[in-house]
Protein backbone atom coordinates (compact mmCIF):
# COMPACT_ATOMS: atom_id res chain seq x y z
CA UNK A 1 0.00 0.00 0.00
CA UNK A 2 0.98 3.41 -0.70
CA UNK A 3 1.54 5.27 2.44
CA UNK A 4 -0.11 8.74 2.95
CA UNK A 5 2.08 12.17 3.32
CA UNK A 6 -0.84 14.61 4.64
CA UNK A 7 -3.72 13.21 6.29
CA UNK A 8 -6.85 15.66 7.52
CA UNK A 9 -9.16 14.51 9.56
CA UNK A 10 -12.28 16.42 9.50
CA UNK A 11 -14.24 16.76 13.19
CA UNK A 12 -17.48 17.64 13.99
CA UNK A 13 -16.62 19.42 17.28
CA UNK A 14 -19.99 18.68 19.14
CA UNK A 15 -20.49 15.45 17.84
CA UNK A 16 -17.33 13.48 17.08
CA UNK A 17 -16.33 10.03 18.69
CA UNK A 18 -13.09 10.27 20.50
CA UNK A 19 -12.14 6.74 17.87
CA UNK A 20 -12.10 8.48 15.36
CA UNK A 21 -9.31 11.42 15.54
CA UNK A 22 -7.36 8.04 17.93
CA UNK A 23 -7.23 6.19 14.17
CA UNK A 24 -6.56 8.98 12.39
CA UNK A 25 -3.23 10.10 14.59
CA UNK A 26 -2.31 6.80 14.64
CA UNK A 27 -2.61 6.02 10.75
CA UNK A 28 -1.03 9.87 10.56
CA UNK A 29 1.92 7.84 12.71
CA UNK A 30 2.01 4.53 11.48
CA UNK A 31 2.86 6.35 7.81
CA UNK A 32 4.86 9.46 9.48
CA UNK A 33 2.58 11.67 7.77
CA UNK A 34 1.01 14.96 8.63
CA UNK A 35 -2.08 15.30 10.65
CA UNK A 36 -3.99 18.70 9.68
CA UNK A 37 -7.71 18.89 11.52
CA UNK A 38 -11.13 21.00 9.87
CA UNK A 39 -13.69 21.56 11.39
CA UNK A 40 -16.49 23.94 9.65
CA UNK A 41 -19.16 26.18 10.84
CA UNK A 42 -22.12 25.78 9.25
CA UNK A 43 -23.35 29.11 7.32
CA UNK A 44 -27.16 29.24 9.18
CA UNK A 45 -28.63 32.78 7.44
CA UNK A 46 -30.67 33.59 10.64
CA UNK A 47 -34.22 34.85 9.06
CA UNK A 48 -36.53 36.81 10.97
CA UNK A 49 -39.96 35.02 10.01
CA UNK A 50 -42.05 38.02 10.76
CA UNK A 51 -40.29 40.48 8.18
CA UNK A 52 -38.18 37.94 6.19
CA UNK A 53 -34.82 40.21 6.86
CA UNK A 54 -31.88 39.19 8.09
CA UNK A 55 -31.35 39.69 11.79
CA UNK A 56 -28.54 42.55 12.39
CA UNK A 57 -26.77 40.66 15.30
CA UNK A 58 -26.67 37.71 13.21
CA UNK A 59 -22.70 38.43 13.01
CA UNK A 60 -22.47 38.31 16.85
CA UNK A 61 -24.07 34.87 16.75
CA UNK A 62 -21.30 33.46 13.96
CA UNK A 63 -19.11 35.18 16.03
CA UNK A 64 -19.74 33.11 19.16
CA UNK A 65 -20.37 29.73 17.21
CA UNK A 66 -16.38 30.42 16.18
CA UNK A 67 -14.97 31.43 19.39
CA UNK A 68 -16.71 28.43 20.90
CA UNK A 69 -15.66 25.99 18.02
CA UNK A 70 -12.18 26.92 17.79
CA UNK A 71 -11.83 26.50 21.54
CA UNK A 72 -12.69 22.93 20.91
CA UNK A 73 -10.89 22.41 17.66
CA UNK A 74 -7.85 23.61 19.60
CA UNK A 75 -8.68 21.30 22.71
CA UNK A 76 -8.59 18.43 20.31
CA UNK A 77 -5.76 19.50 18.38
CA UNK A 78 -3.47 20.08 21.35
CA UNK A 79 -4.42 16.19 22.23
CA UNK A 80 -3.74 15.23 19.15
CA UNK A 81 -0.51 17.19 18.96
CA UNK A 82 -1.31 18.98 15.92
CA UNK A 83 0.37 22.23 14.74
CA UNK A 84 -1.67 25.27 14.75
CA UNK A 85 -0.75 25.92 11.42
CA UNK A 86 -2.29 22.94 10.44
CA UNK A 87 -5.59 23.83 12.11
CA UNK A 88 -8.51 24.80 9.78
CA UNK A 89 -11.60 26.70 11.45
CA UNK A 90 -13.83 27.52 8.25
CA UNK A 91 -17.52 28.67 7.95
CA UNK A 92 -19.59 27.90 4.84
CA UNK A 93 -20.61 24.18 3.56
CA UNK A 94 -19.21 21.64 5.69
CA UNK A 95 -18.54 19.23 2.32
CA UNK A 96 -17.32 22.11 0.13
CA UNK A 97 -14.21 23.43 2.44
CA UNK A 98 -13.23 20.45 3.21
CA UNK A 99 -12.78 19.08 -0.45
CA UNK A 100 -11.77 22.68 -1.09
CA UNK A 101 -8.97 23.02 1.83
CA UNK A 102 -7.80 19.16 1.04
CA UNK A 103 -6.92 20.27 -2.55
CA UNK A 104 -5.29 23.35 -1.77
CA UNK A 105 -3.08 21.60 0.67
CA UNK A 106 -1.92 18.64 -1.09
CA UNK A 107 -3.77 16.43 1.41
CA UNK A 108 -3.52 12.67 -0.24
CA UNK A 109 -6.41 11.02 2.21
CA UNK A 110 -9.47 12.49 4.35
CA UNK A 111 -10.49 10.76 7.58
CA UNK A 112 -14.12 11.13 8.26
CA UNK A 113 -17.04 9.40 10.88
CA UNK A 114 -19.21 7.21 9.05
CA UNK A 115 -21.74 9.41 10.79
CA UNK A 116 -22.13 12.58 12.90
CA UNK A 117 -24.46 14.33 14.46
CA UNK A 118 -27.34 13.75 11.74
CA UNK A 119 -26.98 9.96 12.43
CA UNK A 120 -27.10 6.92 10.62
CA UNK A 121 -30.48 7.36 9.09
CA UNK A 122 -29.17 10.36 6.94
CA UNK A 123 -26.22 8.94 6.09
CA UNK A 124 -27.19 9.30 2.50
CA UNK A 125 -27.12 13.05 2.62
CA UNK A 126 -24.42 13.45 5.12
CA UNK A 127 -21.52 15.35 4.95
CA UNK A 128 -19.14 11.69 5.05
CA UNK A 129 -21.25 10.93 1.86
CA UNK A 130 -20.42 14.16 0.00
CA UNK A 131 -16.99 14.00 0.78
CA UNK A 132 -17.06 10.54 -0.39
CA UNK A 133 -18.37 11.30 -3.63
CA UNK A 134 -16.30 14.30 -4.41
CA UNK A 135 -13.25 14.50 -2.87
CA UNK A 136 -10.07 13.38 -5.20
CA UNK A 137 -8.10 11.76 -3.09
CA UNK A 138 -8.85 8.76 -0.63
CA UNK A 139 -11.55 8.99 1.36
CA UNK A 140 -11.57 6.99 5.03
CA UNK A 141 -14.94 6.67 6.61
CA UNK A 142 -13.90 4.90 9.83
CA UNK A 143 -16.98 3.10 11.43
CA UNK A 144 -18.29 4.27 14.86
CA UNK A 145 -19.02 2.02 17.40
CA UNK A 146 -22.99 1.79 17.58
CA UNK A 147 -22.90 2.04 13.78
P1 LIG B 1 -22.36 13.71 9.40
O1 LIG B 1 -22.23 14.08 7.96
O2 LIG B 1 -22.84 14.85 10.24
O3 LIG B 1 -23.13 12.47 9.60
O4 LIG B 1 -20.87 13.49 9.94
C1 LIG B 1 -20.01 12.51 9.39
C2 LIG B 1 -18.60 12.93 9.59
O5 LIG B 1 -18.34 14.07 8.74
C3 LIG B 1 -18.22 13.38 10.99
O6 LIG B 1 -17.88 12.28 11.84
C4 LIG B 1 -17.01 14.26 10.69
O7 LIG B 1 -15.87 13.45 10.43
C5 LIG B 1 -17.44 14.94 9.39
N1 LIG B 1 -18.14 16.21 9.64
C6 LIG B 1 -19.47 16.41 9.86
N2 LIG B 1 -19.74 17.69 10.07
C7 LIG B 1 -18.55 18.35 9.98
C8 LIG B 1 -18.16 19.72 10.11
N3 LIG B 1 -19.05 20.67 10.35
N4 LIG B 1 -16.86 20.02 9.97
C9 LIG B 1 -15.94 19.07 9.69
N5 LIG B 1 -16.25 17.75 9.57
C10 LIG B 1 -17.53 17.40 9.71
Amino acid sequence: MDSYNHILLAVDCYGQHASVADKARDLADKCQAKLSLIYVVDSLPIIDAGYAVDIPYNLDVTAELMAGAKHRLDALAERLAVDEQNRWLQTGSPKLEIIKVAEQNNVDLIVVGSHGRHGLALLLGSTANGVLHHASCDVLAVRLPND
